[in-house]
């Protein structure tokens, strides 16, 4: 059978996709690489704006938003920790921090601690595996073909070959296959990944100094650059991780090492939990290349110095849905976020003031209004 859109991966792009898509009454096909999608390292946090996209894109798996939400068992979070510090603070002030941090023994030199709390939920974190499985299933009942547990390894005029030898033959593809999308990669494209991080799962037992019930950021410009740390609760683990644009990371071993010396701070021990590591997609070089279409990390929709591109990943896969079914339609949706995350990191990284906005960020948080300016602005 022929398809008018052959979708490859069944992340959040993917998805989106699949659903505008479908919604259309396209004939799609979607090819997942694995058996359950979402098992890729992720803090799984979707801020509110996010959250928006994700309500447009599921609207009628649910009867509203609050039944979907606890449908797909988010949590919501109101509230935030953000601790910011790092070489170049004064040293009588790091040891009072040293004497009264709750963690005890600092030796990196966090020196600052916020606690934040806004009127409404800024964050939701759910298993992906739990959601994105649940999402596919509701698109298989609708009519979309699903390949799960199979590859896509080739592509040419229309057609796609899959991991058994077998073709889809379609006329437009969309590949939603992740920072590393080998589709991208055989376009000619630079990578797409503009970070690298390091993820800890670990029960919330084994963790008790840092299992707050509030999430944490944790800003250090000597260790994560223009990036952070992020401790993410969920009912039974914690999600510890960081992430370091790749302009900075000099070395995978320099990344583990400021990994492992935060966690060693926060008094935790990685044997007892599972380490994970990732990338992010967030170098955009376009999306439309004749018939195939990119969206997600695949474009290098995610933001380099939040991490974030869950949001970015579901407004990118409706984006390229609504170029394949109008003509005429371009997207402006895209190159914006593109744009955004490139003065973001610009911003943040390349001037001057960068690493002191790091360091001083958890104080300047408390001033009124700062906090939501801030994640308007940067996420
Ligand atoms: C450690 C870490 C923490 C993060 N935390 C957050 C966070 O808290 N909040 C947030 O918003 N973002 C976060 N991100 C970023 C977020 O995970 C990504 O931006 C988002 O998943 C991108 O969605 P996507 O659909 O484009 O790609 P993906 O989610 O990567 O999905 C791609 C899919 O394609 C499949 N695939 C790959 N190759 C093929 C192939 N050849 N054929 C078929 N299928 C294929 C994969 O199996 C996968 O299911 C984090 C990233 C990392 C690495």
């Amino acid at each position: 059978m022929k398809y008018d859109v052959c979708i490859l991966g069944a992340g959040p792009a993917g998805l989106s996709a699949a659903f505008e898509l479908q919604n259309s009454g396209a004939r799609v096909i979607l090819v997942e690489r694995h058996t359950t999608p979402g098992s890729k390292a992720c803090g799984g946090g979707l801020t509110a704006d996010a959250m928006t996209a994700f309500s447009r894109m599921t609207a009628d798996c649910a009867s509203n938003d609050e039944a979907l939400v606890s449908q797909l068992a988010f949590e919501p979070y109101q509230r935030l920790t953000v601790y910011s510090g790092g070489v170049g603070v004064p040293d009588f002030i790091h040891r009072l921090w040293c004497a009264t941090a709750h963690t005890g023994n600092n030796d990196i030199g966090f020196l600052f601690s916020s606690r934040l709390r806004f009127r409404t939920a800024y964050m939701h974190v759910s298993s992906r595996v739990h959601w994105q499985s649940h999402l596919l299933k509701s698109l298989q009942n609708k009519g979309v073909r699903v390949l799960s547990g199979m590859r896509g390894i080739g592509f040419d005029r229309k057609s796609v070959v899959l991991s058994n030898g077998s073709s889809v033959h379609a006329d437009f593809i969309v590949a939603a296959d992740g920072s590393k999308s080998r589709c991208r990669r055989q376009l000619g494209l630079p990578s797409a990944v503009g970070a690298v991080c390091r993820q800890l799962r670990i029960p919330r037992s084994l963790a008790a100094d840092a299992a707050n019930a509030a999430p944490s950021v944790w800003f250090n410009h000597d260790l994560f650059g223009a990036s952070y740390g992020w401790v993410f609760p969920y009912r039974h683990e914690l999600r510890i991780g960081c992430g370091v644009p790749t302009e900075l990371v000099h070395s995978a071993a320099r990344l583990k090492s400021a990994f492992f010396s935060w966690l060693s701070h926060l008094n935790i021990s990685w044997q007892q939990g599972k380490l994970e590591g990732g990338s992010i997609g967030s170098r955009y070089a376009g999306h439309r290349f004749g018939h195939i279409f990119l969206a997600g990390d695949a474009a290098g929709m995610a933001s380099s110095v939040t991490g974030e591109g869950i949001g970015q990943a579901i407004i990118s896969g409706a984006e390229v849905a609504r170029e394949i079914l109008q003509s005429n339609y371009r997207s402006s949706i895209i190159p914006a976020l593109a744009i955004r995350h490139e003065r973001t990191f610009g911003v943040l990284s390349q001037s001057r003031p960068g690493p002191a906005l790091y360091r001083y960020a958890a104080p300047a948080l408390r001033f009124p209004g700062v906090a939501s300016l801030a994640i308007r602005k940067f996420s």
